[in-house]
């Protein structure tokens, strides 16, 4: 009782994954997921950036967007950048939406599969929460004074989130054509918090944490070796925490392999051209 009839078959472009990026870390973060998995994902990924790069064009098939928003770490940049993504995706037509950032390896064939459990036409929001307790704002209601506070519990945009086409169109009132930008102002707060505040707070649907998501946030290593491949996404430190990687054997040494995606990913794809050649036995 209470199971959900299972959804028709989900096919691969039925999903828009959305990256986002910035023009400094094409050259550093970019080219290892086009080499990894956005290569196994090429129909459904779409780069979003602030920069024009031709080469980055090139390697991107076409899916690379700028979104002309300013190349700063500010809450009005990210929002920009957020709101194109959500404008793009409407106009996609497709069934599901699944935001990540551009040190996030994602899990072609897991997402699939954990998307196909649900219906696109229900209200679905999928990702890591933040934090263990719904996040508290100040809720700055237009053209009065007021001010009262809200509670709700918000999907950490470094861990990758979804939402399911039925509630994005719902969403549309506060976040279609730049309205995104002032429903952050609202709030004073980052881009995917202010998704949660759309979802949780102004439309009244829940946030569906799963443990599958994964953001640099959270110690990689206690994830259990033989777990890695089955996650939807993953994350890794970076120059500022290298050592918090995910803990996967194969045929690249950490010095070769830092953010360990190369190895997750030929465990994923052994058949990938440059992967380590295993002996048939
Ligand atoms: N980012 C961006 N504009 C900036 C800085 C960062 O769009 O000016 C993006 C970056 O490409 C990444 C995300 O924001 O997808 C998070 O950035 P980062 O991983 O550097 O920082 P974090 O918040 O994870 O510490
Ligand atoms: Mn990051």
């Amino acid at each position: 009782p209470g199971r959900p009839a299972p959804a028709p078959r989900l096919r691969p472009d039925d999903v828009f994954i959305a990256v986002k990026t910035t023009q400094k870390n094409h050259g550093p973060r970019l080219g290892l997921l086009l080499r990894t998995w956005i290569s196994r994902a090429r129909q459904q990924t779409f780069i979003f950036t602030d920069g024009d790069d031709p080469e980055l064009q090139l390697q991107g098939g076409g899916h690379v967007i700028n979104t002309n928003c300013s190349a700063v770490h500010t809450r009005q940049a990210l929002c920009c950048k957020m709101s194109v993504e959500y404008d793009k995706f409407i106009e996609s037509g497709r069934k599901w939406f699944c935001h990540v950032d551009d040190d996030n390896y994602v899990n072609p064939k897991g997402l699939l599969q954990l998307l196909a459990t649900f219906s696109p036409s229900q209200d679905v929001y999928l990702g890591r929460p933040s934090l263990d307790h719904p996040i508290e704002a100040a809720e700055r209601v237009q053209g009065g004074g007021t001010v009262t506070t809200v509670k709700f519990w918000f999907a950490t945009g470094g861990a990758g989130f979804c939402l399911s086409r039925g509630l994005a169109l719902k969403m549309s009132p506060w976040a279609s054509l730049g309205s995104f930008m002032s429903t952050a102002e609202r709030v004073r707060l980052p881009d995917d918090c202010t998704v949660g505040y759309i979802v949780e707070g102004l439309l009244g649907a829940r946030l569906l944490p799963s443990s599958l998501f994964h953001s640099h946030l959270e110690n990689l290593q206690r994830l259990p070796p033989d777990a890695v491949l089955r996650q939807v996404t993953l994350s890794y430190g970076g120059p500022d925490n290298p050592h918090n990687v995910v803990n996967v054997m194969g045929g690249f040494s950490l010095q070769q392999d830092p953010t360990r995606f190369k190895s997750v990913h030929c465990l994923l794809y052994p058949d990938t051209d440059w992967c380590p050649v295993h002996k048939q036995s």
